[in-house]
């Protein structure tokens, strides 16, 4: 028996003092007192034996009680980590995943080869590795290697409660694995860490698990907060955040200042405007020390400012438009989630936040000077102003954690990252704007939109919350009350109920779970979300239908069975499997790569379609459209990039340098994971990559075209323009099964020569109109032969009668044939 001795240490707290057994650890003095603070210590007895006796744990507590950084560390000096096993820690954000394996290590005082860290693009990890710190996505991407995970002795799920697809997968999965493994007598302990929130959808939730896993509530130092609403609500919400601000740091006693804002650019317009207010020294110099927006991104806005909840949102964009289903209504014609992934939703919606802080106005201006003025006056006494958003390089988002200047006052500016994952010490004043920027779905059309929406009750509390981690604060909400009564929903709806789910689908079938409908997600999908991503999957040829034994057993084809492997969405995946001929794997992987990521040419508006159009291509290439524009941009962009020099190059050509380095890492990583089985891939060594000759370019449309079965469009004849009301030569397309008519934008590189028929990437909303984006042009005739699945064929015609092909060894023979529901002519073709 182990006698456990207790200490007791200057703060109060009774350290455990750790058995024979447990793995020594040499801990740097000051982190030790800082550990100490944490109310978490005095419970590592308690959690430990929770953790022994039960197979599933789930341990919730605020956010900042220590549940990170120290439930790891608890686990390694248990000796979770010696045995030859990991302890595995998945986050949905990757910048987690890196700042919290360097912090664990350095709080253990191991090396990055012990504590390590594994996201899509890189890490750290090694055969000397004990805690794996990882984005969700991966773990996903390893169960399907080793379904088991036995590699690993723990595995913790961090940040539960921020309900990630992939973090809800895995609850599902891990609730199956984990009996698996006691079977054989190798025990795999999962933890499940969150938020004080939504508790009761996996302790409720007898699909998931039958018995209810214990719960360990971790009791942390909450002061009270007082909540001031504001008597309006303001529309303008950045500038009343300055305000606001300024009168808290000229008029209020001192304590940090955390203001919750958006967006990446909003947060970015703040910062510039406060620190102009109250410089930190004369020269708060802007060029050296920080200069803001310079390397980040600037891109389009999708559609902005739509006050509302987030079922009125999604409501409001179907009532937007007079788009009606026809005939089936499970065909969606969708757009993927093309973001990478393992990214987070955060990630993606700072990476496609609007450009609006290089590009002030006047009456801009007009608002900042006036009130600058006033408050300049009031206050001497500098503000220390640091923005934090999730694409925020880690080495800057890391001075959160430093104490500011002496003399200084700290103010953060940020996204809705700093609502649970990071903790910024000492804040006494939160600013909270009531608002978060979401991607919507609508769920028939698939068509998405950038939206800000009113945040719910649970987040605005859990904002207001970080006022009171180091004694009671105030939180200044910039809405009404009654609009937080009325209009909140009570918790942010699961990001699975949100999203296309076709690509988990995909990845679930390619795990050889089939009925998706029976799987035990905390919280399911839609019913018809999941058949829509069902259906689209079948589409595209990855599902074997014809042999189903009802509408959810379908297996995957060969096909999708490849699909599955690439790391990026299934349409994109089909486009790489099929392009393992006349070398054009090297340029297929390269325009797979750019489409994955969003915004690679900046803000659509009349000076890029310039450059886009010094971009576009010459002859047969020229018909690949947007997609040889992508192809170009990337192919010079290494090239610059082997010089040194890309980031000159993208400001000048007007291309995101954040979007290129992510295609770079992208294009890199899926060209080793084709490596061993294709030879031609020295070709994409070559930085210089050649543009395609004519041939390839051809084919190039074909696999685009093949990836996007789904996303034909068909130029209207000047009987349908008159009939719609628009002008001749308006470049409008039609799309099968909606009634809404779709525009070629202005940037596109087709816009001149608007080719009848066309694949887009797609479709999105601007100002009342739909647009398409990334548009390819296609030959109709291709058609039954790339998107089979779409068409309807007639018997074999007689006239001209059946050849012989004897180069594919088959009997071609010519067909009449439709496309889509509404039996769009096509040509007589061969097939
Ligand atoms: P939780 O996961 O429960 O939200 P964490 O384990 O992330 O809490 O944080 C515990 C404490 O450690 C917080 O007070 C936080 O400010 C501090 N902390 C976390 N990361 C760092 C860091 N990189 N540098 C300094 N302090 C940090
Ligand atoms: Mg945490």
């Amino acid at each position: 028996e182990v006698k456990v001795k207790v200490e007791v240490a200057s703060e109060g707290i009774a350290p455990v003092s750790k058995p024979a057994f447990y793995v020594p650890v040499e801990r740097d003095e000051k982190i030790q007192a800082s550990r100490l603070k944490l109310p978490i210590l005095a419970e590592e007895q308690s959690i430990m034996e929770t953790i022994t006796e039960n197979s599933i744990t789930i341990i919730c507590g605020e956010t900042g009680s220590g549940k990170t950084t120290q439930i790891p560390q608890f686990l390694y000096e248990a000796g979770y980590g010696s045995n030859g096993q990991m302890i595995g820690v998945t986050e949905p954000r990757r910048v987690a995943a890196i700042s919290m394996s360097k912090r664990v290590g350095m709080e253990l005082n191991l090396s990055s080869d012990e504590v390590s860290y594994l996201i899509r693009f890189e890490g750290n990890t090694g055969p000397s590795t004990k805690i794996k710190f990882m984005t969700d996505g991966v773990l996903l991407k390893e169960i399907q290697s080793d379904f088991l995970l036995t590699k690993y002795s723990v595995i913790i799920l961090d940040e539960a409660h921020e309900r990630s697809i992939f973090t809800d997968i895995l609850i599902g999965l891990l609730s199956r694995i984990v009996p698996l493994r006691s079977k054989r007598n190798n025990p795999l302990k999962l933890i499940i860490m969150s938020a004080t929130l939504r508790i009761a959808d996996y302790t409720e939730n007898p699909r998931l698990f039958k018995k209810p896993p214990p719960v360990i509530h971790i009791e942390s130092r909450q002061y009270p907060v007082v909540i001031h609403f504001n008597k309006r609500t303001s529309v303008d919400y950045v500038r009343e955040s300055f305000s606001k601000a300024c009168k808290i740091h000229c008029q209020l006693p001192e304590g940090g200042i955390l203001i919750f804002l958006t967006g990446q650019q909003e947060v970015n317009t703040l910062v510039k405007k406060l620190r102009r207010t109250f410089p930190y020294k004369k020269t708060w110099n802007l060029e050296n020390e920080e200069k803001i927006g310079d390397d980040e991104d600037c891109s389009a806005s999708d559609g902005e400012n739509v006050e509302m909840s987030l079922s009125k949102a999604i409501q409001e964009i179907r009532k937007s438009r007079k788009t009606v289903v026809k005939a089936l209504p499970e065909i969606n014609l969708d757009s993927y989630d093309l973001a990478p992934a393992d990214d987070t939703e955060a990630d993606m919606l700072d990476a496609e936040d609007e450009d609006i802080a290089e590009t002030e106005g006047d009456s801009d201006e007009e608002w900042s000077s006036t009130v600058e003025a006033e408050f300049t006056a009031r206050s001497s006494q500098p503000l220390w102003v640091l923005p934090l958003y999730s694409l925020l390089p880690s080495h800057k988002q890391a001075r959160i954690f430093e104490p500011p200047p002496p003399g200084c006052r700290l103010c953060v500016v940020a996204t809705n990252v700093a609502e649970t994952s990071l903790t910024i010490p000492s804040i006494k004043y939160v600013v909270d704007c009531g608002r978060t920027k979401t991607r919507l779905y609508d769920n028939f059309t698939g068509i998405s939109m950038f939206s800000v929406i009113w945040t719910s009750k649970a987040s605005a509390d859990q904002r207001a919350g970080r006022a009171g981690r180091i004694g009671p604060g105030h939180c200044y909400r910039l809405y009404s009350s009654a609009l937080f009564k009325d209009e909140f929903e009570e918790f942010t709806m699961p990001e699975i109920q949100q999203k296309p789910v076709d690509d988990l689908l995909l990845q679930m079938k390619a795990m050889k779970i089939e009925r998706a409908v029976n799987f035990p997600f905390p919280s399911a999908p839609n019913i018809i979300q999941l058949k829509a991503a069902e259906r689209r999957l079948a589409i595209l040829g990855a599902l074997e239908t014809s042999c189903a034994k009802d509408e959810w057993s379908s297996k995957l084809t060969p096909l999708g069975e490849a699909m599955a492997l690439f790391p990026v969405a299934p349409r994109f995946g089909k486009m790489l499997c099929l392009s393992h001929q006349h070398c054009l794997l090297p340029y297929t992987i390269a325009i797979v790569a750019a489409l994955s990521v969003q915004e690679v040419l900046l803000a659509e508006n009349v000076n890029t379609a310039k450059v886009r159009r010094m971009w576009a291509g010459v002859g047969n290439s020229l018909l690949l459209g947007d997609v040889i524009v992508l192809l170009r941009a990337v192919g010079a962009a290494e090239y610059a990039s082997s010089n040194g020099a890309l980031g000159e190059f993208c400001l000048k050509n007007g291309l995101n340098k954040k979007a290129i380095t992510e295609i770079r890492k992208l294009r890199k990583q899926v060209t080793n994971e084709m490596n061993l089985t294709i030879a031609e891939l020295q070709l994409v060594v070559d930085p210089q990559m050649k543009p395609p000759s004519d041939l390839q370019a051809k084919l190039l449309r074909q696999v685009v075209l093949a990836g996007m079965v789904d996303h034909v469009a068909l130029k209207l004849d000047q009987d349908q323009l008159t009939a719609a009301g628009l002008r001749p030569h308006q470049p409008a397309y039609r799309i099968p099964e909606m009634e809404d008519i779709v525009f070629m934008h202005s940037s596109s590189v087709l816009r001149k020569t608007r080719p009848q028929w066309v694949v887009y990437q797609e479709v999105y909303q601007l100002n009342d109109k739909m647009y398409m984006r990334g548009v390819t042009a296609i030959e109709p005739e291709w058609l039954p032969v790339f998107a089979r699945s779409m068409c309807t064929i007639s018997e074999p015609l007689e006239d001209p009668p059946p050849r012989y092909d004897a180069e594919s060894d088959t009997l071609l023979c010519h067909v009449n044939a439709t496309f889509g529901q509404s039996g769009w002519p096509l040509p007589v073709t061969e097939i």
